[in-house]
């Protein structure tokens, strides 16, 4: 359908596109890709059905040589037509339990096996603002147990393991207490000769590599790519990344971005807040300033000629927020908040020809008669949170000695009162 060819050529990539492997991936490149992207995927985990689904069917053909063939030279319709034989898709949940030989995700195998999931192992990851904005890539070594493969997880050279003797082989073992005359307490704990695992291995029969453990110690570097625009709080998955044991899905290894404070700009979604004080002159004649940006730039903001900045006025220049999620070349907007630093004081002089230059002030509407009634009055500096938070603390005071005298009802007698 893509091809441009004298006879039909079919489309014949979109599979590999699907799984994220090459046309010429190996068959365990194309058992990894499936492996990670159906983890990753899967409706029980809150991914995509339809993806699921077409995941499934992807790898049902790559992963079979002879259906991977006739793909190859004929595409997905000649799968359809009956010519690799086979014919109708199975049930995507099937191929997934069966690659896995039971759900991943906890509970009983389909077959009976004894199939776990590891635990995820999560790490915060402290990012700055500018790495949220500009994207970057973090290496960091892990280390973690993966499955020895001297003996590929058995533990010993025979692949054969005892009944522990402690335990039974149940893992389990049971002790019990006297509590008093009569009273007895069970208790069942996991047998500590075996590590729960109801087996041992015999010490000539050891696996030398893991020494029994069935595992063994990995170090392991993995590249975290922070994408633009990536939230405090997303996590990046790297899905059957945690540590490896024996009858185990693996795991994840989940990295949970925390955002540093940024000593200018803040984040709200999308948009950038910053700060900018104009002295009363820039505020009233006009200002410009240069604001570095998070990528470096070098943004020139200015005021309009003959425009009046008031305080706590914000303005917004578009496209200079953060970039989108998954749509960087989409920005959110910075917004900048104005804050007016006025004189504290000014002279005779100043007052006389400022008035000369501002627009004059109302005329005074009270005849000399009416001010002599009124009662003259002084305006007293004050700091007002502190004024507020000293009522406060009084009011809480007040309201504690009613609760007490009242005995309990005195939220709803003040409440009445008021
Ligand atoms: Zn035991
Ligand atoms: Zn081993």
């Amino acid at each position: 359908m893509f091809g441009r060819g004298g006879k039909k050529k079919s489309d014949n990539t979109k599979f590999y596109e699907i799984l994220g492997v090459s046309k010429n991936a190996s068959e365990d490149e194309i058992k990894k890709a499936y492996r990670k992207a159906a983890m990753k995927n899967h409706p029980d985990k809150g991914g995509d059905p339809e993806k699921f689904k077409e995941l499934a069917q992807a790898y049902e053909v790559l992963s079979d040589s002879q259906k991977r063939e006739i793909y190859d030279q004929y595409g997905e319709e000649a799968l359809k037509e009956g010519m690799g034989g086979g014919g109708g898709t199975h049930d995507p949940f099937d191929l997934f339990n069966s690659f896995f030989s039971g759900s991943p995700f906890g509970g009983g195998g389909r077959r009976g096996q004894r199939e776990r999931r590891g635990d995820d192992v999560v790490h915060p990851l402290k990012v700055s603002l500018e790495d949220l904005y500009n994207g970057m890539t973090k290496k960091l070594s892990l280390s973690r147990n993966v499955i020895c493969s001297k003996c590929s997880g058995k533990g010993s050279k025979s692949g054969e393991s005892m009944k522990c003797s402690g335990c039974e082989g149940t893992g389990m073992k049971v002790s019990i207490r006297q509590l008093g005359p009569g009273m007895i307490q069970q208790m069942q704990q996991p047998c500590n000769k075996c590590k729960g695992t109801g087996e041992t291995i015999d010490d000539k029969d050891r696996c030398p590599q893991c020494k029994g453990k069935k595992v063994v110690p990995e170090k392991k570097v993995i590249e975290v790519h922070v994408e633009k625009g990536m939230q405090n709080g997303q996590k990046i998955t790297f899905p059957g990344e945690a540590d490896e044991a024996p009858d185990t899905v693996t795991g994840d290894v989940v990295f949970v971005l925390q955002q540093k404070d940024h000593p200018k700009f803040k984040r709200k979604g999308d948009d950038l807040f910053v700060d900018h004080t104009l002295t009363l002159t820039e505020a009233l004649c006009g200002f410009q300033f240069i604001l570095a940006h998070l990528d470096g730039r070098r943004l020139l903001v200015k005021s309009n000629p003959g425009e009046v900045v008031k305080p706590d006025q914000f303005k917004a220049i578009n496209d200079e927020g953060m970039p989108v999620y998954q749509r960087p070349f989409m920005k959110g907007k910075l917004y900048i908040h104005f804050i007016v630093e006025f004189p504290d004081s000014l002279s005779l002089p100043q007052v006389q020809l400022l008035e000369a230059m501002l627009p004059s002030r109302p005329t005074s509407q009270y005849s000399d008669m009416e001010l002599d009634e009124c009662e003259e009055t002084t305006l007293h500096d004050v700091n007002m949170e502190e004024e507020m938070r000293r009522k406060q603390a009084a009011q809480q005071e007040a309201y504690d000695e009613d609760e007490e005298m009242s005995g309990g009802g005195g939220q709803r007698v003040q409440c009445a009162q008021q």
